[in-house]
């Protein structure tokens, strides 16, 4: 499909007034294309050579309007590190219509109704990082929003300093959140918030539509999403950072890459944020946050739902998570079937790596070959006792596997990332693109789109991360 052909539809704008606001995007001053993603551009039926047109460009700036745009910012309400915000809101993000299921959104094109003391701008740095992420999410086979462009500018905007404006062309199947629905029940605008459950489950839980008790099946479905979505992130070793209410997609995807960080050495207290003083957010505080978020979802669905039968779905979340938890890590050790049982040895292991302060990447990637001669693996660590006991342990329940060395190897290399793209690497992304160098952003989402790969040019990408850079903390400024 060329662009002139491309033919939005706007689902959003059918629900009350109250939810929409609708606004023009504010272009950018001289505006130029950084990068394109062809996979998402197939997902949208635009073709690939439109990619580099002016048009093109136009269309991520909003000056370009599609036929069938009808340009509108989405509200909505959050628990932002605990404490509710009545009124949040698309203070940045333009929404332009909806191709194939996939909604459109320019994040970074100007202000709307829900900016509140925002530019409605977004820097060059933190687009890259948004771009980048969710292509390295979906590489490694995580529900989250994708993009299909990202432009920069000479666009001035303030943040610590001067910067470049930029904006990202987001897409997703859904861009409701958590806090979409906590808007409404603040309000108590019950029948808006009905209306938004409806319009939820038509969008991301279609076979609910007809069930008996569709708003109690609803909620159970986005607790078992979110507890699948956590264990996903524990097992990758993601840390989000931001995660308010405003920022827990309804339908389970990652969604609102911020001061977000791959870990380094393994640490369960990863704080990856910097304004996260005590931290709520930290990396091995994100299943209970995900909980915490989910009884805040819970009770402002309680006008549509008796809060007794919620209260039992939510319940099974620690299950949930601990099921898929489970099950995410003993593909990442190559364990044919993992049970309760070998919690212990996962527990055992992760201390070893806190204790070595091991990458945790480098660590899975080695182990997947790993044929009984320790070599590659004690040389990850200083100390080798701690590594050995482990490896003791895991040697024993390797006994068990029924499936062959050669098999296991291969298993488990389509399971632990050679790559992905901790923060250091998408500095020097970043380092390059401020001097008009985009080459970096290239080679970083190339290896953002097949992770498990061996990628041979691009070795210097897979291994510890420099001393100076490791686990650092990221202002949310962006
Ligand atoms: P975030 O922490 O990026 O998820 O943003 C929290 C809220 O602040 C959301 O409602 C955003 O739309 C809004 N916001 C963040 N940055 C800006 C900005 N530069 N201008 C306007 N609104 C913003
Ligand atoms: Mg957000």
């Amino acid at each position: 499909m060329k662009l002139n052909e491309i033919q939005l539809t706007n689902p959003y704008l059918s629900l009350p007034q109250e939810c929409h606001d609708r606004v023009e995007p504010s272009p950018l001053v001289k505006p130029f294309l950084i990068h394109a993603n062809e996979a998402v551009a197939k997902m949208l039926d635009i073709d690939a050579d439109e990619l580099q047109t002016e048009n093109f460009v136009k269309l991520i700036n909003g000056e370009y309007q599609a036929d069938g745009t009808e340009s509108f910012a989405m509200c909505y309400a959050g628990h932002q590190f605990g404490h509710f915000v009545p009124r949040l809101g698309d203070g940045r993000a333009i929404n332009i219509g909806t191709i194939n299921g996939l909604h459109l959104q320019l994040k970074g094109a100007g202000q709307t109704k829900y900016s509140r003391s925002g530019d409605g701008r977004a820097v060059l740095r933190s687009s890259i990082r948004e771009y980048l992420m969710s292509e390295a999410m979906h590489g490694l086979g995580i529900e989250t929003t994708r993009a299909l462009a990202i432009i920069g500018s000479e666009h001035k905007v303030y943040r610590e300093d001067w910067e470049r404006g930029s904006i990202v062309l987001r897409v997703s199947p859904s861009w409701v959140r958590f806090g979409t629905f906590e808007y409404f029940a603040h309000k108590k605008k019950y029948k808006e918030l009905e209306s938004l459950a409806d319009y939820a489950i038509a969008e991301s839980y279609p076979h609910l539509i007809d069930e008996p008790n569709k708003y109690l099946h609803f909620f159970t479905e986005v607790v078992g999403k979110t507890a699948r979505l956590m264990a996903q992130w524990q097992a990758v070793g993601f840390n989000h950072g931001v995660m308010n209410t405003d920022n827990m997609s309804i339908a389970g995807l990652s969604i609102d890459y911020g001061p977000y960080a791959f870990l380094d050495d393994y640490d369960f207290n990863n704080i990856c944020n910097h304004t996260d003083q005590y931290g709520r957010y930290s990396f091995g505080n994100q299943p209970n946050i995900g909980e915490w978020n989910l009884r805040a979802l819970m009770a402002a669905l309680s006008p549509l739902v008796g809060m007794d039968n919620m209260q039992k779905s939510i319940e099974h979340y620690g299950r949930l998570y601990t099921r898929e938890y489970l099950y995410q890590m003993g593909r990442k050790l190559g364990l044919e079937i993992v049970t309760k049982e070998d919690t212990d040895l996962i527990k055992h292991m992760l201390g070893a790596l806190q204790e070595l302060n091991i990458d945790y990447t480098l660590f899975f990637r080695t182990l997947s070959r790993y044929d009984g001669d320790r070599t590659e693996i004690l040389k990850l660590g200083l100390y080798h006792t701690p590594m050995n006991d482990w490896l003791d342990a895991y040697d024993k329940r390797l006994e068990q596997n029924e499936r062959s060395a050669a098999d296991r190897h291969a298993t488990m290399l389509q399971a632990n990332p050679k790559y992905v793209l901790k923060n250091y690497m998408l500095q020097e992304a970043i380092d390059e693109a401020q001097k008009g160098n985009f080459k970096v952003v290239d080679e970083l989402f190339q290896i953002a789109q097949d992770p498990y790969a061996e990628h041979p040019g691009f070795e210097r990408w897979a291994g510890v991360t420099p001393e100076a850079f490791k686990n650092r903390k990221l202002s949310c400024s962006s």
